[in-house]
């Protein structure tokens, strides 16, 4: 048995790397971008008004203003502010060649005769100058990044419509065990759903990875070798549950060895998790998860999405929250690092949700969070800080 952060390092220090695309940058959310984005222009392209009201000349402001012309968002104006001139202009607009400040509307008064008075001491300009958010050939931003709706605004302002990101990893998962049927089936007296699968495949689409789904294998080496085997052969990891703990038809261990692959860990001081199962195939990396729906989930946040993110280059580190314990927390046996599921409650604290064993898996829908024990740690005080990570 190996300690957790001794298989975290192992799995993430596998040098599997997922190659690049190029793609429509509408469809690049979630992915890792591949290469630098750099500004086409400098951004704003030109001096713009950023309110509506009169482009000016500050040294004219004690006087009263003659209107010239009206500037509409999209227009080039088309004359120069002199002397004791103001344009009026709408927000977004250029600012006309001489002005060097736009008046608010609302600071404003029109005199009778149709000029205008500034009503207040002067503020500030109310200007967004050429290229103050970025240069031209500036780089926005660089690869690793894991890409959110607003880098994709990014990209569209500097007419980056063709980005370069890392392929999706792909997934293949199944599921072992002869007691599962599928979702969609009425279970009989001695048989369970299948809950795993469709639960990693959603963590997968999460993760920005591709799944495929390969079915149930029965408790049957030959039938788990061959769906092992073309799993293998058609994917960049392969996650299976189930089959790897201690029963008498837990072979999963035996026919990964058989397919090729390198087991290089299949014991982990965590709770829950304890049989995952981690190895090397010249093809794929290939996980052999419990089959507890709980430890299964947590295994993939743990180990999976880590080694997935690092495949297409990106640097994830998950969020912590420090939070108080709202009640005190107690665990019998402290060899193993716990990974404990909880709920985040109104007054900011947060509480272990209640969970009967890793198959309980409508209490981790329960959960916003995850809390870490350390081995050696038996008790969490009643408002003792710990960090939350969410879920
Ligand atoms: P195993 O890891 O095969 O010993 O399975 C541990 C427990 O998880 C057993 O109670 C199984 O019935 C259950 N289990 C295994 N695979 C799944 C699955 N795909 N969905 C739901 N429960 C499962
Ligand atoms: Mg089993």
């Amino acid at each position: 048995m190996i300690e957790f952060q001794e298989a975290f390092d192992i799995v993430t220090s596998t040098d599997l790397r997922a190659g690049k695309e190029v793609i429509p940058w509408t469809r690049s959310l979630n992915r890792i971008l591949a290469s630098d984005v750099l500004s086409d222009m400098d951004l704003p392209p030109f001096d713009k008004a950023a309110v509506d009201g009169f482009a000016c000349r500050k040294e004219d402001l004690a006087n009263d203003l003659e209107i010239i012309e009206t500037i509409p968002a999209g227009i080039w104006p088309s004359r120069k502010i002199e002397r004791n001139q103001c344009s009026r202009i709408m927000t977004g607009a250029p600012v006309p060649e001489g002005a060097d400040c736009v008046l608010m509307v609302e600071d404003t008064l029109i005199t009778p005769s149709g000029r205008v008075r500034l009503t207040i001491p002067f503020k500030k300009e109310n200007m967004a100058f050429r290229g103050e958010d970025a240069k031209k050939g500036e780089v926005l931003l660089c690869p690793g990044r894991l890409i959110s709706p607003q880098d994709i605004a990014v990209m569209a302002s500097a007419g980056k419509v063709n980005v370069e990101v890392s392929i999706k990893v792909r997934i293949g998962v199944a599921s072992s065990g002869s007691e599962l049927v599928e979702p969609e089936k009425v279970p009989t007296r001695s048989q369970i759903r299948n809950s795993n699968s469709s639960q990693l495949m959603a963590q997968i689409e999460r993760t920005g990875a591709t799944g495929k789904y390969y079915g149930i294998a029965t408790d049957n080496e030959d039938q788990t070798f061959e769906i092992v085997k073309r799993a293998i052969s058609e994917n960049d990891i392969l996650i299976v549950t189930g089959g790897v703990s201690m029963g008498d038809f837990d072979f999963v261990p035996s026919v990964l060895e058989r397919a090729g692959v390198k087991i290089l860990f299949s014991r982990v001081a965590v709770q829950p998790g304890k049989p995952t199962t981690f190895g090397l195939h010249p093809e794929a990396a290939v996980f052999g998860l419990p089959g507890n729906p709980v430890s299964s989930f947590l295994q993939f946040e743990l180990l999976v999405r880590p080694l997935v993110y690092k495949m297409m280059g990106h640097d994830w580190k998950p969020l912590e929250f420090k939070m108080p314990m709202r009640e005190k927390f107690e665990r019998r046996y402290a060899d193993r690092l716990a990974f404990i599921p909880v709920r985040i409650t109104g007054g900011g604290a947060v509480t272990p949700v209640e969970y009967h064993g890793s198959a309980h898996i409508s209490a981790l829908s329960g959960a916003d969070g995850i809390i870490a024990v350390p081995v050696g740690k038996n008790i969490l005080e009643r408002g003792e800080i710990v960090s939350v990570r969410p879920i």
